[in-house]
């Protein structure tokens, strides 16, 4: 398979002991190594076999050589033997990198037949990873445990899952967040913690004068303009006021010189994501929107409204779901279709919807906007393709962030939509409209999103435990008293978990 993480390493460590004598290691060795070679085949970034650990001091070694290397994204352990555990305690206490417990064994079936115990004192994983589980657990190490043989494909496929976490989690250490303007005015939910933010997530998150971007388009050649509205008439079916000799065509000329402007201002501050704010636009000449959903197609995480939390959630979806179908974007539940027993969300934003979520080809027009007191905004008009996808929100909770996801199927609006001049997308939400819309609003999730069609909702369980950040999940298992039982008890949890 193509790798979409080829820079980047997950290490293979298996534990032992010296008591078994060095033919038995040399076959733990040899063990470990081909289920590292199957296991790596079927994982998105490389994986590293490292040799087999029966030491403290090694394990603790190991661990600080993950930490110190910044293309080491995630570690994989098994115990292929039994590895008494006190011997992982300082390693683990050092071990700052993403943990996965890998509960497996060399063989599939049990010879039934020819079984003795060297065979037993060679593959005893059963045991030696319980263990291990015990210091983990005894540590409190967040960390994901996947239990089966590595031929089994839904084995390996939750181990990928794990890796894109961690390459999302890389992600957003290495995330440089520009803001152009400041939140929305008297909106609360798009507020947050912007140091708390890096200390948990290891975003840098910073304000610039819109002035900064004006400079910026303003400075665009002519050319680059040029080039950049002949790739839009190649791209997209734009309306005909807008084409060259249209009427209208200036707009789309403002739109493509606030993509070049934009896309160079944040090269230079070195930002893989933004925010702007429809009430702070300066000398703007129009509400940037097909330049954002354009960033957002390259892989920019964006926000609206100085929604700078959201802009983190798009900027990790796009890396956990790089090289997969689908796509991720900023969205807004926007507005409803109550039909009993066919109820459905209508999701869109002012203008900024990722075309990353079709597979069709979207339209390129110009609109009025009736807030902002600028010129109408150019942007691309399309319906997300049906499919599973996840929506999620990060809220700040004051002491602590919390994210809310609900998983959702994505479906084809139940009519044309021929007066919406907006990309959208249609949903509904699992387990039914009811119980997501009621559990969403008793957790305090956000009404913007990030949607992804991507990946699912493991993934962000697996982000979230890395993160050691609270996950509230609605899907096809939740129930409103359940639910209402587990934000209540989260409140305790997390409060406690994270100390003084
Ligand atoms: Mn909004």
């Amino acid at each position: 398979m193509t790798k979409p993480y080829a820079d980047r390493e997950i290490w293979f460590l298996t534990g032992s002991q010296g008591l078994y004598g060095e033919d038995t290691l040399r076959q733990v060795a040899e063990q470990s190594q081909e289920i590292a070679r199957v296991l790596g085949e079927q994982l998105p970034a490389n994986l590293v076999w490292k040799p087999v650990l029966t030491s403290s001091d090694a394990i603790r070694r190991v661990a600080l050589e993950a930490n110190a290397d910044d293309a080491v994204i995630g570690v994989v352990v098994w115990m292929h033997t039994f590895s008494p555990a006190k011997m992982w305690i300082a390693g683990l206490d050092a071990l700052r990198t993403p943990l996965l417990h890998l509960h497996t064994q060399a063989n599939v079936e049990l010879p039934w037949d020819t079984i003795d115990f060297d065979f037993m004192n060679l593959n005893q994983a059963a045991h030696g990873d319980r263990e291990f589980g015990y210091v983990a657990t005894r540590l409190a190490a967040p960390r994901k445990t996947v239990a089966g043989h590595v031929s089994n494909p839904a084995v390996t496929a939750s181990v990928a899952t794990w890796v894109r976490a961690c390459a999302g989690w890389a992600a957003t250490h290495e995330l440089r967040l520009a803001r152009f303007g400041d939140n929305m005015r008297d909106v609360a939910v798009t507020e947050g913690d912007k140091t708390e933010a890096e200390l948990r997530f290891g975003v840098s998150v910073n304000t610039w004068g819109v002035n900064d971007l004006v400079a910026a388009v303003d400075r665009v050649p002519d050319a680059d303009v040029d080039a950049l509205v002949t790739e839009y008439e190649d791209l997209y079916d734009v309306a005909p006021e807008l084409r060259l000799g249209g009427e209208r065509h200036e707009s789309l000329r403002d739109g493509a010189r606030q993509e070049v402007g934009l896309r160079a201002l944040l090269e230079s501050l070195g930002a893989m994501a933004f925010t702007t704010s429809f009430e702070d636009l300066g000398a703007l000449r129009q509400l940037p929107g097909l330049a954002v959903q354009r960033l957002m197609a390259d892989g920019y995480g964006f926000g609206a409204e100085g929604d700078w939390k959201t802009a983190i959630l798009v900027r990790a979806a796009k890396v956990m779901g790089a090289g997969l179908p689908g796509g991720a974007s900023l969205m807004e539940d926007y507005t409803y279709d109550l039909t009993p027993g066919a109820e459905r969300i209508l999701g869109a934003h002012m203008l900024e919807v990722c075309p990353s979520l079709t597979t069709s080809r979207p339209s390129l027009e110009v609109h009025p906007l009736g807030i902002g007191g600028k010129d109408d905004p150019v942007r691309l008009v399309f319906s997300t393709d049906p499919g599973v996808g996840v929506v999620v929100s990060l809220a700040d909770m004051r002491e602590r962030f919390r994210l809310t996801a609900n998983v959702v199927d994505v479906v084809a609006p139940s009519a044309p939509l021929p007066h919406l001049p907006v990309a959208r997308a249609v949903w509904e939400p699992r387990p039914d409209f009811r119980t997501s819309a009621e559990a969403w609003l008793t957790a305090g999730g956000a009404h913007h999103t990030v949607l992804t069609t991507a990946v699912g909702i493991e993934v962000f369980e697996d982000f979230a435990e890395i993160a050691r950040t609270e996950l509230l999940v609605i899907d096809e298992s939740t129930t409103r008293r359940g639910f209402r039982d587990q934000v209540r008890w989260n409140q305790v949890f997390y409060r406690v978990a994270q100390g003084l």
